[in-house]
């Protein structure tokens, strides 16, 4: 029995959303290919000290060109990887390809640390911190270069599972940071509780700094209480002068964003680093 209204509009919006779900399927086909034929790439965006201290680390950051569609961005194809349970297969290679990048740098005198993106599902088996070690094994990587971003939803769900693996991975010297904050249920007496070493203040917080004085004095006291907590604080998405030199004015040790440098391939990197 079809569903029809009069005007048809029910039909054509049935067709609108077949569409979609057909144009869904294709994408995660292609997405299935390309993570089984590592046809994925990652670039690195440098997080810079914001008081003089260089380039110590940068963050890892999944590419995918379609060649039909080109460039689909992570925050499309990392939901499609989590449904389709690609994200535990892909989410390992992207370690072993970070950790195997840091590892040449490290060869060659530039020894940036290097962090990766987790994916809440990545913690549901429980088996991450003892792949995250084999692949530190296998590259050779100290694990003090190695740093691994998690999200608030991360954190909140599965709490008991995922705090007892973390604190495994930082027990070895891993660094976990906790990504995006600000954006979701973010409290600070979840952030006492949490074995994270590191804080990445959403570009959210970021964007209201030139013009919002109530919002300066919110990131300032948040980073001056981080920072008490022994806890580093990096402050993504800036965009401007301004932003940059404020956010070195409220003492944010360190910062990242298109205004300093852009997600690039590894070799751009390396070639931009060595002329810095
Ligand atoms: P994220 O981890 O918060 O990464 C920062 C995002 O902000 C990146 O987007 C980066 O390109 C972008 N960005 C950096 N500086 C600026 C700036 O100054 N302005 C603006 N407007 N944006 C800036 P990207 O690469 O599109 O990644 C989006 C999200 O996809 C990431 O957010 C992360 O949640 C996810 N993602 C990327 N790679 C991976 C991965 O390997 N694994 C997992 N699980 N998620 C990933
Ligand atoms: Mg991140
Ligand atoms: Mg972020
Ligand atoms: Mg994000």
């Amino acid at each position: 029995e079809v569903k029809k209204s009069r005007t048809g509009s029910i039909a054509r919006f049935d067709l609108a959303l077949a569409r979609r779900r057909q144009h869904h399927v294709q994408l995660g086909e292609a997405l299935r290919e390309a993570v089984e034929h590592g046809d994925l790439t990652l670039h690195y965006q440098p997080v810079e000290d914001l008081h003089g201290g260089g380039v110590r680390s940068c963050e890892g950051l999944l590419r995918w060109r379609h060649a039909e569609w080109g460039m689909v961005s992570p925050a499309d194809f990392i939901p499609l990887a989590e449904e389709l349970g690609l994200i535990h297969r892909l989410g390992l290679w992207t370690i072993e390809q970070a950790c195997a990048q840091a590892r040449l740098w490290h060869d060659q005198g530039m020894p940036l640390r290097v962090a990766v993106n987790i994916s809440p599902l990545q913690f549901h088996v429980g088996t991450l911190p003892q792949a995250v070690f084999a692949v530190l094994e296998r590259t050779g990587l100290p694990p003090a270069a190695l740093e691994l971003e998690v999200t608030e939803s991360t954190l909140i769900h599965h709490q008991t599972q995922v705090q007892e693996q973390l604190a495994r991975l930082r027990a070895r010297g891993v660094t976990i940071a906790l990504d995006d904050f600000g954006t979701g249920y973010s409290s600070l007496s979840l952030l006492q509780n949490l074995q994270v070493d590191k804080v990445k203040l959403d570009r959210s917080f970021v964007r209201e700094l030139d013009t919002e004085a109530r919002q300066r004095a919110l990131v300032g006291s948040l980073i001056d209480l981080l920072v008490k907590q022994g806890v580093s604080v990096v402050a993504e998405g800036i965009e401007t002068q301004s932003q940059y030199d404020l956010l070195r004015e409220l003492g944010c040790p360190l910062g990242q964003g298109f205004l300093m440098c852009r997600p690039l391939p590894a070799d751009e990197l390396t070639r931009k680093l060595r002329l810095a």
